[in-house]
């Protein structure tokens, strides 16, 4: 899957004649390889959710190319079921997203029945393989259930099984465990982890937590207001980060402390930027602690600084 300066913007209306234009994502050039994990990072309404699913063409670009195995999909508007069938999503609210009248064994046959699966075997032996798979076993013991007789854990693997059952080259993992218990987040993490290197997936993995992708991705996108600002190897971007935002961030990150239950989660200092009106030059300049003399008038663009490590920043010239 390859992003090439993608671009999601929403109008909205604003009295009669007026409309504001929302510039979710600007200008985002990523690739996602097989057998890798991207992970995109970003405060809230930072447009990490809009850019996966806009590369999955669940919203309409603005601008900008997807393409996809060599293909041009950006403004395809054909059947797109072979797409759908190599390109998935897991949804960060695994109860919203499960049908609460459909018992596991109806969730988990619509999606095949749908891209064009007739043979029931077919699907029998799909869905007891992938139950296997997400570690719900005897897989049996599962299928007649409905979502409200799992835990949220629980919920989350029949999510991921429902993402694989059409094998998928893409996935799009949005915030997958961030609604769970803190319990069930390293246990999930380290399954899901095991399962993409088994069947090399591009996975784009959203994020707000910096702290999961030390261990969970291959590659970080720090994203800020729209814009990719730190890109490069998760070993090398956590050790050495660039970016004033991505030092924010990590610097975000509590110590486990077991012994202060009330400890408040610290956040990046300063209000996050109105993506209607972003400030001018750089978008993080106004909470940025090492502003300069251009950073108010120029925006900085993404360049390589050390071998796959990129930054967009006026500190690095
Ligand atoms: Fe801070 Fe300037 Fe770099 Fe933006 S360009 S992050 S304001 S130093």
């Amino acid at each position: 899957m390859k992003l090439e300066n993608l671009k999601t913007y929403y109008i909205l209306r604003k009295g009669l004649f007026g409309r504001l234009v929302v510039k979710a994502v600007d200008g985002v050039t990523l690739e996602f390889k097989a057998g890798e994990i991207t992970a995109v990072v970003g405060e809230s309404g930072c447009g990490k959710t809009t850019l996966g699913r806009t590369s999955l063409k669940l919203i309409e670009p603005t601008d900008g190319k997807i393409i996809f195995e060599d293909r041009d999909i950006t403004h395809y508007k054909g059947d797109m079921k072979w797409f759908r069938k190599k390109a998935q999503i897991i949804f960060q609210d695994p109860f919203q997203s499960l049908n609460p009248y459909h018992s596991i064994y109806e969730i988990l046959s619509e999606p095949l029945v749908v891209l064009g699966e007739k043979d029931r075997s077919v699907i029998d032996e799909k869905i007891i393989s992938v139950l296997n798979e997400v570690k719900m076993t005897p897989p049996e013991e599962y299928l007649t259930k409905y979502p409200h007789m799992l835990s949220g854990g629980q919920r989350q693997r029949i999510c991921i099984a429902r993402a694989l059952l059409v094998d998928p080259i893409y996935l799009v993992a949005d915030e997958p465990v961030s609604m769970i218990d803190a319990s069930s987040r390293a246990e999930i993490l380290t399954m899901f982890r095991n399962i993409q290197k088994e069947r090399d997936l591009a996975v784009m993995y959203i994020t707000h937590d910096i702290a999961t992708t030390k261990y969970f991705s291959d590659l970080i996108a720090v994203m800020y207001a729209g814009k990719i600002v730190e890109y490069g190897p998760t070993k090398k971007v956590l050790k050495n980060p660039l970016h004033p935002y991505t030092q924010a961030l990590i610097d975000a990150v509590p110590d486990p402390d077991p012994n202060n239950r009330f400890r408040m989660r610290p956040v990046v200092p300063g209000e996050p930027p109105n993506p209607i009106n972003p400030p001018p030059g750089c978008r993080f300049h106004p909470r940025c602690p090492k502003r300069f003399e251009p950073c108010d008038k120029e925006e900085p663009v993404l360049k390589e600084v050390e071998s796959g490590h990129y930054v967009a920043c006026h500190l690095f010239k």
